[in-house]
C-alpha cells in the first residue's frame, strides 16, 4: 500500500505556500525535495560528529570516518556492486562524467578514436567529450531517434567501428521522459568489445538499478536527484577498469606516498577521491537511500507510472497541447508546448499559481535543435506528487491557454 499521505509529510517544504498557493512541485528532473531524516541527519553530524575522516586517530574522526564508509556501503548495496571498491563520491553526475572522460580518454584513447552518445543526452555528457575532443583529438557519434522520442538501435548499431572506445548514454531522458534500453544497448557495445557508461541521473530516483544485471562498466549519478544532499554523487565502475584508469585530481587522501622524485597512487577508491570528501553529504545521501528503499524502488516506479500514463492522458485533453516525447516505455518527465505560448511565459504564469515547473532547453540544446524548437515547458514527477497536483497542473495550463486566446 503506497500512502502517499504519509510519504508527503516526511517533506515539510510541501506543505508550504507560494504566491498565498499552496506549492505544487514539478520540477523533479532538475532536483528533489528532501525528507526530514535527510535534513536531520546534517544537522545531527555537524552538530555531534564532525570531524574531518580518514585522517584522525580521535574518536570524532573515527566516528565520522565509519559514517562515511558505512554510507559507500550503502550506496553499493543500493545499485548491487560487487564491492566498496568500485563507488566513488563525487560532486554528482557531471563531475564523475568528467572523471571518467578525462581518465579513460588519458588511458585509452588516441587521435581519432571515438565515443559515441544520443542526441538526447544532458549536456553534461557531451561537453565533457567535446572538451576531450579538442584536447585529445577524440571523435563523438550520435545515435539519433525518431519522433516519438525512442533511440534507434539500428543506427546505434551502425555506428561501431574499429575506433569505437566507449558508448556514453542517459537510461532516462531529462526531457523525453524516455527510458533507452539500456542493458540491450550494453549487451551491443560488449559483443563489439566496447565499454559503457550509464548516465543514471534521471533513472536513479524512479527505477530499481542493478549494475550487474545491466553489465554497465560505468554508472554515475547524483544525490540531490534521489532525495539526498546537493553536492555529492556517485561514479560506479568496474574495479578492472577503475584499476586502469589514472588518477583524475591530485591532492591529499589519494596518494601511497609522495616525494619529491616518486608519488604513488592510493587504491581504490581512494586514488580518485582527492581531498576533503563531502562526509556530511554521504552520510545523508544514505539516509536519502534508506528512504526510498524503505518505501520500496518497484512500489515508486508503479505509483510513478500510473501518475505519468494519468497525466499524459490528461494534458492530451488541452487544445494545442504538444508532448515532446512518447517513447513506449517513459518515465515521469512531461515536455510540452502548448499553441504559440512561449515555455517561458507558460512557466512564469504557471508559477503564480503555485505551479513549479522548469522552462528552457534543460541543458540540451542538441536535442531542442533535433526537435526543431528553443525550448519547452517541463514537468517532472516524484514520489510524492499526487493525481490532484497533475489536476492542478492541467486546470493550470487550461488558464493560462485562455489568457492567451
Ligand atoms: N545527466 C542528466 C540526464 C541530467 O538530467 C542531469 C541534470 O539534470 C545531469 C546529467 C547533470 O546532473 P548534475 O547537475 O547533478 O551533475
Amino acid at each position: 500500500m503506497y500512502d502517499i499521505a504519509k510519504i508527503r509529510e516526511d517533506f515539510p517544504i510541501l506543505s508550504r505556500e507560494v504566491y498565498g498557493k499552496p506549492l505544487i512541485y514539478l520540477d523533479n528532473g532538475a532536483t528533489t525535495q528532501k525528507p526530514r531524516c535527510v535534513v536531520d541527519s546534517i544537522v545531527e553530524e555537524y552538530y555531534s560528529v564532525n570531524s574531518n575522516v580518514h585522517r584522525g586517530v580521535h574518536f570524532l574522526s573515527q566516528q565520522a570516518t565509519n559514517l562515511h564508509e558505512a554510507s559507500r556501503e550503502t550506496v553499493r548495496k543500493f545499485i548491487n556492486a560487487r564491492s566498496t571498491s568500485e563507488i566513488i563520491f563525487t560532486r554528482g553526475t557531471t563531475e564523475s562524467i568528467n572523471l571518467v572522460a578525462s581518465s579513460f580518454t588519458e588511458r585509452f584513447m588516441k587521435p581519432g578514436d571515438e565515443v559515441i552518445v544520443s542526441v538526447m543526452e544532458h549536456h553534461s555528457n557531451i561537453v565533457s567529450w567535446q572538451l576531450q575532443a579538442e584536447r585529445k583529438g577524440i571523435v563523438l557519434k550520435v545515435i539519433p531517434m525518431n519522433d516519438c522520442g525512442e533511440l534507434l538501435l539500428d543506427e546505434y548499431e551502425k555506428l561501431f567501428s574499429e575506433r569505437t572506445k566507449l558508448v556514453s548514454v542517459a537510461q532516462v531522458s531529462n526531457v523525453l521522459g524516455t527510458i533507452n534500453p539500456v542493458k540491450e544497448m550494453i549487451a551491443t557495445a560488449h559483443a563489439h568489445g566496447v565499454p559503457f557508461l550509464v548516465d543514471g541521473a534521471q533513472s536513479i530516483p524512479h527505477m530499481k538499478v542493478d549494475v550487474q544485471d545491466l553489465d554497465a562498466d560505468f554508472f554515475v549519478f547524483s544525490g540531490h536527484k534521489v532525495y539526498g544532499p546537493t553536492g555529492v554523487g556517485v561514479l560506479y565502475g568496474k574495479e578492472n577498469l577503475l584499476n586502469e584508469l589514472p588518477p583524475y585530481q591530485g591532492g591529499g587522501e589519494m596518494i601511497q606516498n609522495v616525494s619529491f622524485e616518486k608519488t604513488t597512487f592510493n587504491e581504490l577508491p581512494f586514488k580518485f577521491e582527492a581531498g576533503t570528501p563531502d562526509y556530511i553529504g554521504t552520510t545523508s545521501l544514505a539516509k536519502a537511500l534508506d528512504y526510498v528503499s524503505a518505501i520500496g524502488m518497484d512500489e515508486i516506479a508503479a505509483y510513478e507510472h500510473e501518475l505519468t500514463v494519468y497525466a499524459m492522458q490528461r494534458m492530451k485533453e488541452i487544445p494545442g497541447m504538444r508532448i515532446f516525447g512518447e517513447a513506449e516505455h517513459k518515465g515521469g518527465v512531461i515536455s510540452f508546448l502548448v499553441g504559440n505560448i512561449h515555455h517561458f511565459d507558460m512557466g512564469t504564469l504557471l508559477d503564480r499559481l503555485g505551479i513549479a515547473v522548469r522552462t528552457g532547453h534543460h541543458c540540451a540544446e542538441p536535442l531542442m535543435t533535433r526537435l526543431g524548437i528553443t525550448g519547452t515547458v517541463r514537468a517532472s514527477l516524484g514520489l510524492y506528487t499526487t493525481k490532484e497536483e497533475i489536476d492542478a497542473l492541467v486546470a493550470g495550463i487550461k488558464r493560462v491557454s485562455m489568457m492567451f486566446g
